[in-house]
């Protein structure tokens, strides 16, 4: 068929050249929907009491052309929000030069006392936040406090992230059991959603029982869930890995619950 938009060609096409193909009008009807959705949501979101009803009436009048523009004013917003983004995570410069540091931070095992920012530990954990206000940190010669589960490599990794709010991947790959913990632990939700999104994004069968282990941990009900459904849907892999036998000693309790759904589940 003849389309005057999505053809290489439009030239050739018969006047009055305004066919269009039913991909590029069922592409047109959805960018146009999920615009009238996003504003609808956003709209919904600032004014609580608004008629939902009235919205989706204002919105119908759209066109693609309206879409262009709302492309376009998103992406000023989104590269506004990255110049942002850059110069609030400025502070790990100071972070990684040392710069008018005050305290020392050491790790449970081995390694050297790490330097960094009373400011930056307070701000980003509660639990940091007591802990510097306690009277033995105060009376602590040194200036120092002690994270006794993390090691030298995974506190410098938990530190690098509260000063920039984000980690480079390999990194995050090879710490996030252990920094899911730690932000459970030390109540650092956006460390924790970071954590959360690196391991649904990775859930695999070699790693989903550890993933489990740490959902369930961290109390996390999102996460455990998607793990388990994972989990019971490749359940024959599962039982039949090396891994499983020291899952079943290690955490008997989300065995049962394993168990329990995968036959739940082939019962149905
Ligand atoms: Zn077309």
């Amino acid at each position: 068929m003849d389309c005057c938009v999505c053809t290489t060609m439009p030239l050739i096409l018969r006047p009055p050249r305004n066919t269009i193909c039913g991909a590029c009008y069922e592409g047109a009807r959805n960018m146009i929907n999920m615009m009238n959705n996003l504003q609808s949501d956003e709209k919904a979101k600032a004014i609580t009491n608004t008629n939902t009803s009235q919205l989706s009436k204002q919105n119908t009048t759209k066109t693609i052309d309206d879409c262009i523009r709302w492309c376009s004013e998103l992406i000023d917003m989104f590269n506004q929000q990255k110049e942002e983004l850059a110069y609030l995570s400025g502070f790990v410069v100071a972070f990684k030069e040392q710069i008018h540091t005050d305290i020392f931070v050491n790790p449970g095992i081995n390694g050297s006392p790490i330097p960094a920012h009373k400011f930056v530990l307070a701000t980003r954990s509660e639990i940091f936040k007591n802990m510097l206000e306690c009277d033995d940190c105060k009376s602590s010669p040194n200036n120092t406090i002690t994270i006794p589960d993390l090691n030298h490599e995974e506190l410098e990794s938990l530190l690098e992230f509260l000063y920039s709010g984000t980690l480079p991947t390999q990194t995050l790959e090879k710490h996030v059991y252990t920094l899911s913990r730690a932000a459970d632990k030390y109540i650092i939700p956006h460390l924790l959603k970071h954590c959360e999104r690196h391991l649904l994004s990775s859930l695999n069968i070699s790693n989903a029982l550890e993933t489990l282990d740490v959902a369930d941990s961290c109390s996390n009900h999102n996460l455990k869930e998607t793990t388990l459904n994972f989990l019971v849907k490749n359940f024959e892999h599962v039982v039949s890995s090396t891994k499983f036998e020291a899952f079943v000693h290690r955490s008997p309790h989300l065995t049962v619950q394993l168990v329990t759904r995968a036959f739940a589940n082939g019962a149905k």
